[in-house]
């Protein structure tokens, strides 16, 4: 079998699985690793930790793996449009789009694995091994390489024909095939997302410091988020979009319609705010919502709801104040103070007496002795 050969089959392996953005990166060193090395350097990678875990594989896989001769790149699209007649106080607008639906990794992973199989019984003796976010790969590399689209200003891959709502997937394999052609770079002079970032994210073009990355302090980060991150954070629930918002590459993507699980759709700030933890993990089961957990969701509702200064929103805070995690209270404390209403106020004091962490209770002596003035 040829490369070229070897390469027809497997696209027709994908395309029979539904799998229609399809291209090839021969296997090699990465052209960013002095880059990568240079990104963690700094820290801008916050506490994902496990990016620091053998870097020299993300350089060139074949360290840990020398069977590998070619990446089978794959495009996924995602883009739901939210429902006509969603419910007004639904979260479902609040969270990243590729989060609207059900966990795209278990949507995806039998696919995968069965074009994993499907590749391995081309060729007698040949490997495959799918992955889908989690392996050591620079992604975003690979398909740029392979010529799925290039890595925008905001770090993330832009198809020129579909945009950039896209999840990406790779099969690494034994078999030599015939690579595509690299994508080429259009931003050209735009600088909308570097511009629209509301944390001032982006130090330079291409490169994302995550640790003021919206996506990254609502999903990743752990612990209180910084006060000058809280107002910037808006409405964001659960990652963020603004900077594939506004790219004008999105204009003309298409959009993919996931349905969103009916416990999403009729989720409220309210409800997140209000329910006990295992009732929230109930209804964020089989979701892309589980990878933050409850207490970091209640958090960020805490703040979308002092950003909103929605006064319905006061008793749930109130609940929220009793979590069983100082960092969580404090953002349900920091929220009940920027209401700026009596109930609030009165809320915050009665919390206050039940407060057993010694600093969070001067922090809201602090806040009450202040009043309100100083957090508007
Ligand atoms: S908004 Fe402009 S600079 Fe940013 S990725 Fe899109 S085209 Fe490139």
């Amino acid at each position: 079998m040829t490369p070229q050969q070897a390469k027809d089959a497997v696209l027709l392996l994908c395309r029979e699985r539904g799998f229609e953005s399809v291209r090839v990166a021969a296997a090699g060193p990465t052209a960013h690793g002095a880059f990568f090395r240079e990104w963690l350097k700094r820290g801008y990678h916050g506490t994902m930790n496990w990016l620091e875990r053998a870097p020299e594989f993300r350089e060139d896989i074949r360290v840990r793996y020398p069977w590998v001769r070619s990446f089978v790149m794959l495009a996924l699209d995602y883009a739901p449009s939210l429902p006509d007649d969603l419910p007004e106080d639904s979260v479902l607008s609040r969270l990243a789009r590729y989060a609207r639906a059900l966990d795209y990794h278990e949507v995806y992973k039998p696919r995968l694995l069965d074009l994993e199989r499907a590749m391995k019984r081309l060729a007698p003796g040949s490997q495959a091994l799918w992955y889908q976010d989690t392996g050591p790969f620079l992604e975003r590399e690979l398909a740029a390489k392979a010529g799925l689209g290039w890595q925008g200003k905001h770090t993330l891959l832009i198809d020129p024909q579909s945009g950039s709502w896209k999840l990406l997937a790779l099969v690494a394999t034994s078999l030599e095939l015939e690579p595509d052609e690299a994508a080429q770079d259009h931003c050209g002079t735009c600088t909308a997302c570097l511009d629209a970032c509301p944390t001032r994210a982006f130090p330079e073009p291409f490169v994302l410091d995550a640790r003021r990355c919206i996506s990254y302090l609502t999903i990743e980060h752990d612990g209180p988020i910084a006060p000058e991150f809280r107002e910037a954070m808006g409405g964001w629930l659960f990652g963020c979009d603004i900077c594939q918002e506004v790219c004008p590459w999105n204009r003309k993507a298409p959009e993919a319609l996931a349905q969103a699980p009916e416990e999403l759709e009729t989720l409220t700030l309210h409800k997140v705010l209000a329910l006990k933890p295992e009732q929230l993990e109930r209804r964020i089961a089989g979701t892309a919502l589980e990878r933050a957990g409850t207490a970091r969701l209640v958090r960020n509702a805490a703040i979308v709801a002092g950003n909103l200064r929605d006064a319905a929103l006061v008793p749930a805070l109130e609940k929220a104040a009793r979590h069983a995690e100082p960092w969580v209270r404090e953002a349900a404390y920091w929220a009940l103070m920027r209401m700026e209403s009596y109930e609030a106020y009165a809320a915050v004091s009665r919390a206050q007496r039940h407060e057993w962490d010694d600093g969070l209770r001067e922090t809201i002596i602090a806040y009450l002795q202040r009043g309100t003035d100083h957090l508007r």
